[in-house]
């Protein structure tokens, strides 16, 4: 809390070195044309995640008004098991003949017929934060009024800030990071993580929806039901074992002419995609398999078919000639 509005102190010396760039530029030289030029510069958006979104427009994402579109409509449901707040009627911001608008039972049971409302414009967030009294450094908490937009950030210091419609943008990573972690931990049903636990289910009671998931009770138990998305042990297994299923694609004989020959192996770096191709390569059912010659052939950096396609048939060639064939 008190971070939130010292912040602004921390950036002052920022926003004044951004206002010198604006107004009046700086004399740098291009050493392409040779010559001196006036250089100015503006703060375009900022790249954040949800939490610093709070931090860098002045809106409050922690109570149940967290969509700064939506404001104190914001739609919610305070889960009676668990605590926690669910967002729901999201459906609202998608084309009103969207096939998931007609979703009544996937979601909680109601149809959606409220309408988005339209993106705040950068002027009427100007009118609500160009009235919130900041004080500046630590100050306790007591005086602070409760109010969905906290501060006038310092950013709006800039002539310019007020002008610009999208001001701050969700980071696609931390987006992608939470999604894809929420994913596996409730595909793997990881014990703590999975967000499908006993509490979920009693919700779905309470809600009175999904009745075939809903939790069965037996004297010393509780059953509940699978999912679509609950995977076996053999599944699970199986999902985490991309070595294994490398090696069965490879090692499998089949005349089907829909069997892909080609299996790319994709990723952000440092995955380790290179190791699975390896441990995939030194495999012994790799030895025993179909193929007459394997070879480990590097790719370089400019990609080029023809250059690989010789690589590989001098890789070729080297192997015949030492095997004698
Ligand atoms: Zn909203």
């Amino acid at each position: 809390m008190v971070w939130i509005l010292t912040i602004n102190v921390y950036l002052s010396p920022l926003i004044e070195d951004l206002k010198f760039l604006w107004d009046q530029g700086v004399e740098v030289f291009d050493a392409y044309e040779k010559v001196n030029f006036n250089l100015s510069a503006l703060l375009f958006c900022t790249i954040n995640d949800f939490p610093a979104y709070e931090n860098l427009s002045g809106y409050s994402v922690k109570r149940h008004n967290v969509c700064s579109i939506c404001e104190e409509n914001t739609s919610y449901h305070q889960l009676k098991h668990g605590r926690k707040t669910s967002y729901i009627g999201n459906q609202r911001f998608l084309k009103c003949n969207h096939p998931y608008c007609r979703l009544k039972k996937s979601f909680n049971g109601s149809y959606e017929d409220k309408v988005a409302p339209p993106p705040l414009t950068s002027e009427a967030v100007y009118n609500r934060v160009c009235k919130v009294n900041v004080a500046f450094g630590k100050i306790q908490k007591k005086n602070i009024v409760k109010n969905i937009w906290k501060k006038k950030f310092i950013f709006f210091e800039l002539p310019y800030w007020s002008k610009c419609d999208v001001r701050h943008c969700i980071g696609v990573m931390h987006v992608k990071k939470n999604v894809y972690d929420n994913i596996i931990d409730m595909l793997l049903n990881i014990k703590g993580k999975t967000k499908d636990a006993i509490n979920a289910r009693k919700n779905l009671v309470k809600m009175g929806i999904l009745l075939e998931l809903q939790p069965q009770p037996h004297s010393k138990w509780i059953y509940l039901p699978p999912a679509c998305h609950t995977l076996s042990k053999f599944e699970k297994l199986s999902f985490c074992d991309c070595k294994t299923i490398n090696t069965n694609w490879l090692t499998f004989e089949t005349d089907n002419p829909n069997q892909p020959s080609i299996l790319s192996i994709v990723g952000m770096g440092g995955l380790g995609k290179t190791t699975l191709a390896q441990h995939v390569y030194n495999d012994l059912k790799i030895d025993y398999a179909k193929f007459d010659i394997k070879d480990w052939v590097y790719v370089f950096y400019h990609f080029h078919v023809l250059t690989v396609t010789k690589i590989i048939l001098e890789a070729i060639l080297i192997k015949m000639m030492i095997v004698g064939t």
